[in-house]
């Protein structure tokens, strides 16, 4: 099974200050074969702009797969918001530039953020707050199409003031089969994102994820720390390889311009 991080975040996405250089450099030390960036674009943030630079963005990492070329395979990717409000809007922006790779990625919910201190979890249940979240990717899944790998399922359990965030399989299973059902029947990929790897319950999420994408056909997995920084916790990305091996699928994917290898 390859050594990739096919979920990253450098200087072209507004919440990090990384230099993509440090992420090459960094990745290469910890032998991985290849990486793909996947800066942020979402239309309309509430608070935040997270607009996208993307000549400069293709600029700069094409520079640096030229520079490295031997060492490491350096894609360009993008980790697009939906809100599908603004399909057409985000169709057409990535339809603008030959991105290897798309990860679909649920940050907002009619204009509020799903993260700390905002307006998301008030007066809700966890369960309720995470219902909600998923209801959100569901319909994304079943309305849009124009990106390779569905990214972190388990966003909200990252955030919101409760004792245990954590999310389960099982108080979700009919929406989560049928996200996965949506996922494998149109050739997506599953993401596995290692940002709360940490925890025990996040990797039994993912198992329980990746054995029931399985058996409902899916054939893609992707891979990912999330990582707004160089440094990262690299054993989490080998504990997600187990698992993912585990629920049986001997390979990552990888892409190039949107396709996959
Ligand atoms: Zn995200
Ligand atoms: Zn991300």
């Amino acid at each position: 099974m390859k050594k990739l991080d096919y979920h990253l975040h450098s200087y072209f996405s507004a919440d990090s200050e990384e230099n993509p250089r440090n992420h090459v450099l960094e990745a290469i030390e910890h032998g991985l074969e290849e990486i793909c960036f996947t800066e942020h674009r979402d239309f309309y943030f509430p608070e935040i702009d997270f607009s996208l630079n993307v000549a400069k963005y293709f600029r700069e990492i094409n520079r640096l797969q030229v520079e490295f070329k031997d060492k490491i395979t350096i894609k360009i990717g993008l980790e697009m918001g939906i809100d599908l409000r603004f399909k057409s809007e985000i169709s057409e922006f990535i339809n603008s530039a030959s991105f290897d790779f798309v990860i679909a990625s649920v940050h907002e919910i009619d204009d509020i953020e799903v993260y700390d201190g905002t307006d998301f979890y008030l007066n809700k249940s966890k369960e309720e707050a995470q219902k909600e979240y998923l209801l959100a990717c569901l319909e994304v899944v079943q309305n849009f199409e124009l990106y390779n790998s569905f990214g972190h399922l388990d966003y909200v359990a990252r955030y919101g003031a409760y004792a245990d965030k954590s999310i389960n399989f099982v108080d979700f299973e009919v929406i989560l089969l049928e996200i996965l059902r949506n996922l494998a029947s149109k050739g997506k990929a599953l993401e596995v994102n290692t940002r709360l790897f940490s925890e025990s319950k996040t990797q039994q999420f993912y198992s329980d994820l990746l054995i029931n994408f399985k058996k409902l056909g899916g054939e893609f997995v992707t891979l990912g720390t999330d990582s707004h920084v160089a440094k990262r916790d690299w054993a989490a990305i080998d504990n997600a390889r187990e698992i993912i091996k585990k629920a049986g699928f001997k390979e990552l994917a990888t892409f190039s311009k949107m396709k996959v290898k």
